[in-house]
């Protein structure tokens, strides 16, 4: 696992309490992205709902929702309902402004940092976008095995997130976060018994950014049952 003992969430919030409530401020000046982002998003979402046994579109979590971008533009067109996790109060006091006229479908708001967050209910599609790097390692894995058993029949945690094309991990002392390599975020996932069912990497996006990466998770059965057992199964 990696080293991170710096990382430091009181210096993060501080950080985003400096960043005005827009696009462009939660993109970090990339505000041109997002369009193409959303774009992506989609394609990877329908991806899911086209799948054999496809979650339910009754309700999506938007965890470090920010101002509500991913909220407004990707989930609640596709689920009755969004919930969102935000810590930054000022961006959690802009999301319904900024959603518009789909508002009466949020439901809860919570502000509150992914690490101290406790589900309680379930959900269809949990989203977590640019917001896990703030997480040390092990807040991290405890946030993925509280969202696996908050998902609903067929539920599925999508994590879309800047990778390291150097394959180390990078540190950024500004807003107090890291960017994982690939083999770091499937290391991660696996400890937390989560298994990729989908993987995809963003295209059209500049150059000069970090690579980004959508993963699809979903239960590690057979890993949670190994554990729970002590037995060795075979495959
Ligand atoms: N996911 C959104 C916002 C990205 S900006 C989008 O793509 O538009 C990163 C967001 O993460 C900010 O809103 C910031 O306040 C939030 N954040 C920072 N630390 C966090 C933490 N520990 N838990 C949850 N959210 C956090």
């Amino acid at each position: 696992m990696t080293q991170q003992n710096d990382l430091s969430y009181g210096k993060a919030l501080e950080y985003w309490a400096d960043i005005p409530a827009t696009i462009d401020g939660v993109l970090g000046g990339f505000g041109f992205i997002s369009d193409l982002d959303i774009a992506g998003s989609k394609l990877f979402l329908k991806s899911l709902f086209s799948l054999k046994d496809p979650p339910a579109s009754n309700i999506a979590l938007d965890c470090g929702a920010g101002i509500g971008r991913i909220t407004k533009h990707l989930l609640l067109p596709y689920f009755q309902s969004v919930d969102v996790i935000e810590p930054d109060e000022k961006f959690l006091n802009t999301i319904t402004e900024f959603v518009g006229e789909e508002r009466i479908k949020l439901g809860n708001l919570y502000n509150v940092g992914l690490q101290e967050f406790k589900p309680d209910k379930k959900y269809d599609i949990i989203w977590n976008q640019w917001v896990l790097g703030h997480l040390t390692d092990e807040d991290l894995v405890s946030f993925l095995k509280y969202c696996r058993n908050a998902l609903t029949q067929n539920g599925i945690i999508v994590v879309k997130e800047n990778v390291t094309s150097s394959g180390e991990l990078e540190r950024d002392d500004k807003d107090s976060s890291v960017t994982r390599s690939l083999i770091q975020f499937i290391k991660i996932f696996k400890i937390a018994n989560l298994k990729r069912i989908k993987q995809c990497k963003q295209t059209n996006f500049p150059n000069g950014i970090y690579p980004v990466y959508m993963f699809a998770l979903v239960p590690n059965n057979i890993e949670e049952l190994k554990s729970k057992n002590h037995v060795k199964l075979e495959n």
